[in-house]
């Protein structure tokens, strides 16, 4: 479950650079050379993070950064802006609109790619292979395991991606629907009632290892992971 990165650039050498560093640091990588295809790309499956160039052919890459901010379902979208303008207005603007970070060519890859790590820790922690330890729960990413109390936790691939997200940002409160988007993906149309299902074989796998309290159903709203190790009311 690679983050998936889009590179919008129109400059063949640079957008190949750039897609070529994503692919090695282990990302999905999809490719756009222009506002357009961009936003198409964008339209068809939403990225975790963009690298955004400030000069494109069709449209400036700050107006595309501002429709993004603008559009509820792209406005927490981690964007990373990318532009030959050294000058501290344009780095200025670029944050104003809505930046998280941004990048002056010439860059080195390396430092690139550490750029696009810092933000994908910071704004899609879930994303990262970094391992998650919460309580007594321990997630490895890399290696798709999940320990409780350094008991193993056999998980299937969606009550696996649902429970790292969840510990990602614990004693937060997800939707169903937020919690579909996030883990299944948006534009895909399951029911609500398929996140309980999900749920309950989570619930049924932690509670194997004595973590049953873990997952928190909030009534009206939706579920949460407890950051707390002791037992709760599920
Ligand atoms: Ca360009």
């Amino acid at each position: 479950m690679p983050a998936s990165i889009l590179v919008v650039e129109d400059e063949p050498a640079i957008q190949e650079l750039v897609s070529y560093a994503c692919g090695e640091s282990g990302y999905e990588v999809r490719r756009a050379d222009s506002a357009g295809a961009a936003q198409a790309a964008i339209g068809d499956r939403l990225p975790d993070l963009v690298i955004l160039d400030w000069m494109l052919p069709d449209r400036a890459g700050i107006d595309l950064l501002r429709g993004l901010r603008a559009d509820a379902r792209t406005r927490e979208l981690p964007v990373i802006m990318l532009t030959a303008k050294g000058a501290e207005g344009d780095r200025v603007a670029g944050l104003d609109a809505g930046a998280d970070d941004y990048v002056v060519k010439p860059f080195s890859p390396r430092e690139l790619m550490s750029r696009v790590r810092a933000v994908i820790r910071r704004r899609a922690p879930d994303k990262g292979d970094e391992p998650i330890v919460c309580g007594g729960l321990a997630i490895d990413p890399a290696r798709h395991a999940v320990t409780f109390d350094g008991r193993p936790v056999q998980l299937g691939l969606a009550e696996f991606k649902l429970l790292r997200f969840l510990a990602a940002q614990p004693e937060r409160v997800f939707t169903r629907r937020q919690l579909l988007d996030s883990v299944w993906g948006d534009h895909v149309f399951i029911e609500e009632r398929t996140v309980d299902v999900h749920v309950l074989r989570l619930r049924k796998a932690l509670a194997a290892a004595g973590a049953q309290h873990l997952v928190q159903t909030v009534r009206g709203l939706g579920y949460r992971l407890a950051r707390a190790a002791g037992a709760a009311a599920g």
